[in-house]
């Protein structure tokens, strides 16, 4: 029953602003999408026009293949879920999550029993008589996704749908999505600008800047390959080496900076001359590395834990694993570091 969804060159504008630019994209049917980035990147008018909330200003939505121009958000097969859950608080749990269905004219025996079957999918089956004020944020939220499945949409829209909930439950609720997302097949589209919920949750993530969709792909594939400046730094921790491209190979740049001459991989196919950032990870600055081997001197030390977070001078951070045992970061000596040339990413500089 989940159906794809096909944005083809969908921009928006808002007079001058362009709020969503040139996005063409196919969200496969049964797959669990984020979109991700900063607030104001465009995320929520892209489910917004999928959702038919709003019209693209040029540009087709389609789902299932059919054009969705000119119809409205009450004919398409979605569903939508905000932030703020919009439950019904005066209705009972069953009575809410009935309420699309009585809309619709389903007759109420039929529609107790979809409320049954829909408490058992989100867990909650002995909640249907108490009012929705007496549940916790967590079964709120499940009994607000419950309702949004009652109507058997073929996509689900979330809008930052965990954002009101505190840290432990937030982690909680990533993996009940998912499982969720997984027993009932539907297509699920999730907005958010928290990339944790979003690399645990989805199958691909689409990384939007200033209404660009910059990256499409799976999680590791964004946190190991990133195109883009903008993606190798808000997806993940980053170090960052600027400078000029010295030479460039098939696949390789070594790029001058001042740290010296460093080398990592080249997939933009920068040229000598060209400005360019080579992005490390802090977990792939490594202690006695000999490539790309750099010193540098500790100015602080946090510990947080399961790691230990080295902060060195020239901006550098680097994390190592806690294994007991005091790490060999002291502030104010020197350390000496390195990377795998194939652990680091060199791309355009960002303007
Ligand atoms: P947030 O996470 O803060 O909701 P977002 O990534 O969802 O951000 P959008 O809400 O899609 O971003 O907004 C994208 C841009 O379009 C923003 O610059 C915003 O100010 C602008 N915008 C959104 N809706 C309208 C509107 N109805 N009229 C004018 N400008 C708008």
């Amino acid at each position: 029953m989940s159906q794809d969804v096909q944005l083809d060159s969908v921009t928006m504008r808002f007079g001058e602003a362009i709020a969503v630019n040139n996005v063409s994209l196919t969200i496969k049917a049964g797959e669990f999408f984020s979109f991700l980035g900063p607030s104001g990147c465009g995320k929520t008018t892209i489910l917004r026009m999928i959702s038919g909330f709003m019209e693209p200003t040029s540009g087709v939505v389609r789902i299932g293949g059919a054009d969705m121009r000119g119809i409205g958000p009450n004919k398409r097969p979605t569903a939508l879920i905000f932030q703020n859950l919009a439950l019904f608080p005066l209705m009972t749990v069953a009575e809410n999550i009935g309420f699309g269905l009585e809309v619709r004219g389903v007759p109420s025996a039929d529609r107790a029993r979809r409320v049954r079957e829909l408490l058992e999918l989100v867990a909650l089956p002995d909640t249907a008589n108490k009012r929705v004020t007496d549940l916790s944020g967590g079964q709120r939220q499940r009994i607000a996704i419950a309702r949004a499945l009652a109507v058997e949409p073929a996509v689900l829209l979330l809008d930052e749908p965990l954002s009101a909930l505190d840290l432990k439950l937030r982690q909680h609720m990533r993996a009940e999505l998912r499982e969720l997302q997984r027993r009932t097949g539907v297509t699920f589209i999730y907005i958010t600008h928290d990339q944790g919920e979003a690399l645990t949750m989805s199958d691909r993530i689409g990384v939007m800047s200033r209404g660009v969709l910059e990256q499409v792909g799976d999680g590791p594939t964004i946190y190991d390959h990133p195109e883009t400046a903008f993606v190798a730094s808000f997806v993940g921790e980053t170090n960052r080496f600027a400078g000029t491209v010295a030479e460039s190979a098939e696949g390789w740049a070594v790029v001058d900076t001042g740290f010296g001459r460093l080398r990592g991989r080249n997939p933009r196919r920068l040229s000598p001359g060209d400005r360019a950032t080579l992005f490390v990870r802090p977990e792939r600055l490594t202690l006695g590395q000999e490539e790309n081997a750099l010193e540098a001197r500790v100015s602080h030390r946090d510990f947080e834990g399961a790691f230990v977070n080295a902060f060195l001078d020239g901006g550098l951070t680097v994390q190592v694993p806690h294994l007991g045992h005091d790490p060999v970061f002291v502030p104010g000596q020197a350390a000496r570091l390195g990377f795998r040339a194939t652990d680091a990413v060199a791309l355009p500089t960002a303007p």
